[in-house]
């Protein structure tokens, strides 16, 4: 549980530590801070404390990530209660790894390994460490080139930014002063729906944003989501916020006080995250300045949240962004790992499953029945890594970054084949392609399958054949030979 630091104009926190000055609270955030604790700043002018907490740490080789606020204007912004607000981003600080955050500043030589920047995974403390491009492996996995590059892509602008996060399908990359999952919870507690605005903005400029907003108390919601760097937020979040009719404003503006090198994220993220949510939605997306940002945040919204856009994000953010996508209809190809299309080859594919079986997030299921085996494919799950491509024996796979709205939500077979019987028992034995490939390959390699039975027989009757516990006279010897003559067939046709 955070240090909370109460400042005038909070409610009662229990275990709170009370402040009577915006003075008083920035000495008590620093101490506990410096003492490794998270630290919450609630009241009237917590961004400020906030502001001047952060800098102290910054200053003196603290963790500033750990420090998080929440200024009561805010309420007159989301208008649902400060108990629930309190909760809310109480659960978005306790979700981001701040103390993950590494500061030391960055050494000549010294250099984060890929696997490091993945395991540990915090983009700022790479970008503090090494302004050198960044290469190794992906989880002790494929060398990346083979594998999936969109952080790589990004993180080869200077040695790590915030958009390679972004990029990430999975979260596997983290920045200390934002999480994916926190947004989440954070939307949640809140269960607010549009129209309305979500305002992404450096923590750096939410003293005076929240103020001029609270003083010009817009008559619609706003919900603040703080960052150290706007352009963390992938197109995950951007599409869910409009789920829930909340139109995202990104502000680029504050970074003195934070990370400065974040601005070499923008260049990236227009030219992925903020292009594929314009591809997608037909909308551009708002990135200005905090002035502007204000000014846009009074005009009336008029983005309609969707229907089941609270039970959508019940499941997560990617069914609601996916559920944005598919009202949207478009077909787009996208330039982020979001979402991918599997293109198998019909004729390679042998139903082996190796892919199925390989793919991190579930996109791929092979589907084993007595009456044929399946291929699918879930789109909804397909971050377009490649992975499956590379574990392809036969090559069948090409990925495409690309969102269809025509597949989302539903499964679909992308081959299909018959299930080979037992020589001796009848029951399945695998896929009849896997199979005949098996056979080709002993053919091309001058062994005779037609003294090996074994091959068409199911497990347990393979078994028993070792052991001399099956009779010769029960194996069917005809269809083991019209099998290997079909293969010899096909082999001399080429
Ligand atoms: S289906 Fe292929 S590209 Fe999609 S997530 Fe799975 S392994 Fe990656
Ligand atoms: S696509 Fe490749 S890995 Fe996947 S089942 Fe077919 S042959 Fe096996």
């Amino acid at each position: 549980m955070p240090r909370i630091v109460r400042l005038p104009g909070a409610p009662p926190v229990p275990g709170a530590v009370d402040a009577g000055s915006i003075e008083e609270a920035v000495e008590v955030a620093v101490e506990e801070a410096s003492r490794e604790e998270e630290v919450l700043i609630v009241g009237r002018g917590a961004w400020e404390a906030y502001g001047e907490a952060a800098w102290r740490l910054r200053m003196e080789g603290g963790n500033f990530y750990l420090l998080e606020a929440l200024d009561a204007d805010e309420e007159k912004l989301h208008r649902d209660g400060a108990s629930k607000l309190f909760m809310a981003r109480l659960a978005y600080l306790a979700r981001r790894r701040a103390r993950d955050a590494v500061l030391e500043p960055a050494g000549g030589g010294k250099r984060v390994s890929r696997r490091t920047l993945l395991r540990t995974a915090v983009v700022g403390s790479a970008m503090d460490y090494t302004e050198k491009p960044i290469h190794d492996q992906l989880c002790g996995k494929k060398p990346l080139g083979d594998y999936c590059s969109w952080c790589l892509d990004a993180c080869d602008v200077e040695g790590g930014c915030a958009a390679s996060a972004a990029l990430c399908g999975v979260e596997l990359l983290h920045v200390p002063g934002y999480s994916r999952a926190g947004l989440q919870d954070m939307l949640r507690l809140l269960s607010i729906t549009g129209p309305g605005y979500a305002l992404i903005a450096p923590r750096s400029v939410l003293a005076k944003l929240v103020q001029e907003l609270g003083n010009s108390s817009p008559g619609h919601p706003v919900v603040v989501v703080p960052v150290s760097c706007p352009y963390v937020v992938g197109l995950e979040e951007l599409l869910a916020l409009r789920g829930l009719g909340l139109e995202p404003i990104m502000v680029d503006d504050g970074w003195e006080r934070e990370l400065r090198r974040c601005r070499e994220s923008r260049k990236t993220y227009l030219e992925t995250v903020a292009a594929d949510y314009e591809g997608i939605t037909g909308a551009s997306l708002a990135i200005v300045e905090a002035g502007k940002a204000v000014g846009l945040v009074q005009e009336e919204p008029g983005l309609e949240p969707l229907g089941d856009a609270l039970e959508l994000l019940g499941r997560g953010l990617r069914p609601l962004a996916l559920a944005v996508a598919k009202r949207s209809g478009v077909s787009a190809d996208l330039r982020t790992g979001f979402t991918g299309l599997v293109i198998v080859d019909q004729e390679r594919c042998t139903l082996c499953g190796a892919c199925a079986k390989e793919c991190p997030t579930g996109a791929l299921k092979l589907r084993e029945e007595a009456e044929g085996s399946a291929l699918l494919f879930l789109h909804d799950r397909c971050i377009a890594c490649g992975w499956c491509r590379e574990v392809c024996p036969e090559d069948a796979i090409t990925v495409k970054r690309a969102i269809n709205p025509a597949i989302i939500d539903s499964l679909v077979s992308l081959v299909a084949g018959e299930e080979l019987r037992c020589i001796v028992c009848g029951n399945p034995v695998g896929p009849t392609r896997m199979v005949e490939k098996v056979v080709e390959k002993l053919l091309a390699s001058g062994i005779d399958p037609e003294k090996m039975p074994t091959i068409l027989m199911c497990s347990t009757c393979k078994q028993k054949y070792s052991l001399g516990l099956i009779d010769e006279a029960k194996v069917d010897w005809e269809a083991l030979r019209r099998f290997v003559q079909r293969a010899r067939a096909r082999t001399a046709a080429g």
